[in-house]
């Protein structure tokens, strides 16, 4: 593939060639016969964004459970609309928090009015009752059929949809449901997401397999790379792809901390094993506590605090020493600002979520998404990172605001070294995002909107237009 007139970040105007998922030579180029050819018009061209920090398979399963609560859904005709909102696909449409106030004691007959190209479940709130449309109905007969030892369900539930206390059976014909990967893991890439690092702290052998059974499968588009819960459940698994095990994660709860003692230790096992590690602090005594712990244990390259979301101006010199890198989450200022400066001291409120002060401290610092738990936009978390502006317009820490350059910085690190930006150069693998402007307009505008193009491993993973041209 030719990418030609590109903006190539931070090195000018060009031409590019990816061959075999390797950006082979940068120059004025001229097409071969039989080349893929795509026209940037000047657009710019950057590596691939990397976030730092999600929940990969809650961020899936957050695209396939509908809130059917009260609140969400006032009335029948606010569920039907929330219904039909969801895009048709093979995969599970589940619904959650279902109440009959909303439209009585609803069946697969009326489902179906509102969702007939995808099967649907929608379980009571009280947990006791699910309902299926027609199309879910159909699987769960398929499957019933098919088993060698079927569970019994009431024939009454097989012609309406509606099954009370039946969650055992209809787990045994459904399984264990995936949730929509390959819908979450597109998104991702529309928001020119070429790489992550799923830092859910009980990953272990199974997730890492899972994952990459799913990239095999091309569910999965993004590289990977996971925490997990010690090193000892991955340590003897040769048939996994190591650079995909990331640190292991520590998740440390203020109000039940460990023994200090007991920390220290679990972070010397780690860097014994040769893991650095990535603990979890958000509040000043979380972050605190683990410096204490790893001033004791000492630290190893890799070893991250995540979040980082108060850190006191002392702690600053103790965190450059230990080399430490910070995943950091600048969305949450806009997402979640408002209610900090409602709740927290005035005194607190300029250490949270700190950009700059890291910067000028000389701490390595990464951006990510923590997705479910805040949007998964990366260019919203620019924005935020740049401008420190809650939803309601209020600023929070205004001297942490970083440029658009460094805002972007903080997703353009590799999924091994968060910290250290990557540039687009002969040699490296071909992870690309294309832009519909120039650097210099897109700074303004730091929107997913102005994606054209994203390339995973010299693989096109979203296009927004067809930019395609092939020689002859
Ligand atoms: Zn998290």
């Amino acid at each position: 593939m030719l990418i030609k007139n590109a903006e190539i970040y931070q090195a000018g105007l060009n031409d590019l060639r990816v061959e075999q998922g390797i950006i082979t030579a940068i120059g004025r180029l001229s097409p071969r016969p039989d080349e893929t050819v795509v026209d940037a018009f000047s657009g710019a061209l950057l590596p691939g964004l990397h976030d730092h920090h999600i929940h990969f398979l809650s961020y899936a399963a957050s695209w396939a459970s509908l809130d059917c609560g009260p609140a969400a859904a006032p009335n029948s005709q606010v569920f039907a609309q929330l219904l039909q909102q969801q895009t048709p696909g093979i995969e599970w449409l589940r619904g959650i928090g279902y109440h009959e106030s909303i439209a009585g004691d609803i069946d697969c007959h009326w489902l179906d009015q509102y969702c007939l190209n995808r099967p649907v479940r929608i379980q009571h709130r009280s947990g006791r009752l699910w309902m299926f449309n027609s199309m879910g109905l159909a699987i769960l007969k398929g499957s019933l059929y098919r088993s060698t030892n079927p569970p019994t369900l009431p024939a009454e539930g097989l012609r309406s949809g509606r099954f009370y206390d039946a969650d055992q059976a209809l787990a045994s014909l459904l399984g264990r449901q995936l949730p929509p990967v390959s819908h979450a893991s597109k998104k991702l890439a529309s928001y020119g997401i070429t790489g992550f690092s799923d830092m859910t702290p009980s990953n272990d052998r199974d997730t890492l397999a899972l994952f990459q059974q799913l990239q095999s499968q091309h569910l999965l588009l993004q590289n990977i790379r996971l925490a997990r819960r010690s090193v000892l459940d991955v340590a003897d698994t040769a048939d996994l792809t190591a650079d995909a095990l990331g640190p292991v994660k520590i998740h440390l709860h203020e109000n039940r901390l460990p023994a200090l003692q007991d920390l220290i230790e679990r972070i010397h096992l780690s860097h014994t094993a040769g893991a650095a590690v990535a603990i979890h602090c958000v509040t000043e005594i979380e972050l605190l506590f683990s410096l204490a712990a790893l001033e004791e244990a000492g630290s190893i390259a890799g070893d991250r605090i995540e979040h980082a979301a108060v850190t006191p101006e002392h702690a600053l010199d103790r965190m450059r020493a230990l080399n430490l890198t910070v995943v950091t989450q600048p969305g949450f200022i806009a997402e979640k600002g408002d209610t900090y400066l409602r709740d927290m001291a005035a005194a607190d409120q300029d250490s949270l979520y700190r950009c700059n002060a890291f910067l000028k401290a000389n701490i390595a610092l990464a951006g990510s998404s923590d997705a479910p738990f805040g949007s998964a936009d990366p260019w919203a978390a620019m924005k935020a990172a740049v401008t420190r502006r809650t939803t309601s317009g209020q600023t929070v820490g205004r001297d942490e605001a970083l440029t658009p350059e460094q805002a972007l910085a903080l997703f353009l690190g590799s999924l091994e070294n968060p910290g250290q930006p990557r540039r687009i150069m002969t040699g490296v693998s071909a992870d690309l995002c294309l832009l519909k402007h120039p650097w210099s307009i897109s700074r303004t505008r730091l929107q997913s909107e102005d994606i054209q193009l994203v390339i995973c491993k010299g693989i096109p993973i979203h296009q927004r237009a067809q930019l395609f041209e092939k020689t002859s």
